[in-house]
């Protein structure tokens, strides 16, 4: 008999919770990854760099894997019926793996663990991806957290060495099932290119902590830490990031605070990861659904040159920096009305750190419909944004060089009117509610 460990947004082998509990099971243990055309067959673009870095991380699992004499099973498919033909083929005692706490991955999960429990085969999840899950840190009523500083003051009481110690895995690895399998899917056999792309750096200087908090708010220095990616898709681990956050940076640690925040909204609040709002009132709110004007704003052509520095900044490089994301969604859901949720699907598509809980958190806080929304009567000023946090206009000239120059278009709305649209619409719908 054997443990099965199935990989999925936890691509490492060192300090994987999961993985260490599947080593310590008694059985030899072959891991598991499936490429889910539930998820793949979706994507429009093919060129997505995220299957690149996925099919990268993959390939480093298999190539350590290796060394050892074992290997690691690929799979491409639906993985219900995937998981059908394994629990024939093997002789399966146990299944590891770490919670994901999307809706998506919940629903699969349900539907793998009946699978699994007909063949009375053991489905055991464990916490990896985030420090505390959304039972963890609660008020003293028992109720989730919805506004910010009072979950990260409690987050913090709580936090205790224990949370962020490591699961040496590597004690056990000889505990791997000896085996050599077959190769690994290319992404073209998948319908996907191969992207030319450097993925940011999976280590985090302790100077650049140092600086984080005077740095991290302008868009023009590489003051941040580009872990996004590496903590969407798990090639490094959040404890081992969160220890290092304690000794430099209480600021980067805060930051890492915010995003078990919004995993733990999205686990409390299923609701907001089906396309509703926080606050249901905002979904009363009359948006234009202006496929002109939402075209400008995606190709970084609206006329405020930080908002349009920042769409091409993403549609360049697949990164924005979060003081422009701020803006950027703020301008199209106040400035142009136009609803959130389209946004939020374009960063979907765009983003390479792309997270459910954190994109949704961060659209609804922006257009005022989320946790901790400031009042939806403050709403950005583009240009006395630019003025405070790019005050050498270094960033907006880096991404629109021609701007203050004929070729740039004026800006598609005046920022008075607009605002002055935005309060009327928004008290419009909030007075019914
Ligand atoms: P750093 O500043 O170095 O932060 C380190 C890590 O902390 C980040 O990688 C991230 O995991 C976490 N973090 C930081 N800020 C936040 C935050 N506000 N909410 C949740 N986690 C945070 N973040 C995503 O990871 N994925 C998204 O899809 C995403 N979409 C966003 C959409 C909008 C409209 C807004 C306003 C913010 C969004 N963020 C998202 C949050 C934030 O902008 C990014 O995490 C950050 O810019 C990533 O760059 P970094 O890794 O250099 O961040």
């Amino acid at each position: 008999k054997i443990a099965l460990f199935w990989f999925r947004r936890d691509l490492r082998l060192h300090d994987n919770a999961g993985l260490y509990y599947a080593l310590r099971s008694g059985y030899p243990v072959v891991p598991l990854f499936i490429f889910d055309r539930n998820i793949l067959d979706d994507l429009e673009e093919k060129k997505d760099a995220r299957l690149t870095f996925i099919h990268n991380a993959v390939s480093n699992i298999r190539q350590e894997l290796r060394q050892k004499n074992a290997d690691i099973l690929v799979e491409y498919g639906f993985p219900a019926k995937i998981w059908e033909k394994l629990v024939d083929e093997y002789n399966i005692a146990e299944v590891y793996t770490n919670t994901d706490y999307e809706p998506y991955a919940t629903d699969r999960d349900r539907e793998v663990y009946r699978i699994l429990k007909k063949k009375g085969i053991a489905f055991k999840t464990c916490k990896d991806q985030v420090i505390f899950e959304k039972q963890e840190i609660l008020t003293g009523q028992g109720t989730p957290y919805t506004v910010f500083t009072p979950y990260s003051r409690a987050w913090k009481e709580k936090l205790t060495d224990f949370y962020l110690k490591s699961y040496p895995t590597q004690k056990y690895f000889g505990r791997f099932q000896k085996w050599h399998g077959a190769a690994l899917p290319a992404l073209k056999d998948m319908g996907f290119e191969k992207i030319e792309i450097e993925f940011p750096s999976d280590h985090v200087g302790n100077a650049l902590l140092k600086d984080y908090a005077q740095d991290r708010d302008f868009p023009a220095k590489e003051g941040t830490s580009r872990m996004g990616i590496h903590l969407r898709f798990g090639t490094v681990s959040i404890r081992e990031l969160a220890r290092q956050a304690r000794g430099h940076s209480d600021t980067f640690l805060n930051e890492l605070i915010w995003r078990d925040f919004y995993q733990q909204i999205l686990s409390n609040f299923p609701h907001v990861g089906k396309g509703e709002a926080f606050r249901k009132a905002y979904d009363l709110i009359k948006w234009r659904y202006d496929k002109a004007d939402f075209q400008k704003w995606c190709e970084g052509k609206t006329g405020y040159p930080l908002v349009d520095a920042g769409m091409r900044q993403l549609n360049a490089t697949g990164f924005m920096h979060n003081r422009v994301r701020m803006v950027t969604a703020s301008f199209l859901a106040k400035h142009l009305l136009i609803d959130w949720r389209w946004g939020e699907a374009y960063f979907a598509e765009k983003l390479l750190d792309y997270d459910l809980a954190a994109n949704n958190g961060g659209w609804q806080w922006a257009a005022g419909s989320g946790t901790d929304a400031a009042p939806y009567f403050r709403i950005f000023n583009p240009a006395s944004q630019a003025e405070k946090f790019d005050p050498k206009m270094e960033y907006i000239k880096r991404w629109v060089p021609e701007f203050g120059t004929d070729a740039y278009p004026a800006p598609m709305v005046d920022h008075k009117e607009a605002r002055e649209r935005c309060l009327k619409t928004y008290k419009a719908a909030l007075d019914k509610a």
